[in-house]
């Protein structure tokens, strides 16, 4: 079934210099269709019949190399990933927006709206990336009550 996403995924794939296989349009297009940041065990859970666990921790190193993905901090320490919606390419990412998980359902969202602060460095400091995480409630979890 082909649908805008897996159209999308395909292009993205050639554009950021990567094969375009069966797998990587699949995976790829599991990260535009979601919202919220992935772990590798949601992706394992979704996609674990198409994809050893190797495979998908290359598939997915090799989207964070070309731009595609960034990592997502986490107070939690388990590695989470979401889909670049800017123009990031394999020599720079360019996703410095705030980062907001859910304490209800847990999931991490970007929020690329918000404006991104950028803080003076104090003397003998210097910066090399600015992570923020806001810890609340979701809008799907704040529907529910
Ligand atoms: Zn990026
Ligand atoms: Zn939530
Ligand atoms: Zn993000």
């Amino acid at each position: 079934m082909v649908t805008n996403s897996s159209h999308r995924a395909e292009h993205l794939l050639q554009e950021h210099d990567l094969r375009v296989t069966a797998s990587r349009i699949r995976a790829l297009k599991f990260f535009i269709d979601n919202e919220h940041a992935l772990s590798q065990p949601d992706l394992e859970k979704s996609l674990g019949d198409e994809f050893d666990r190797v495979t998908l921790y290359r598939t997915l190193t090799s989207f964070l190399e070309k731009g595609l993905i960034h990592k997502v901090p986490d107070d939690a320490g388990a590695a989470r990933y979401a889909f670049c919606s800017h123009d990031c390419t394999s020599e720079a990412h360019q996703d410095e927006h705030i980062h907001f998980k859910c304490n209800i359902c847990g999931n991490t969202n970007c929020l690329d709206e918000l404006p991104f602060p950028h803080f003076k460095e104090p003397e003998g400091y210097t910066f090399i990336q600015t992570n923020i995480l806001i810890q609340g409630i979701c809008k799907n979890c704040r529907a529910i009550d």
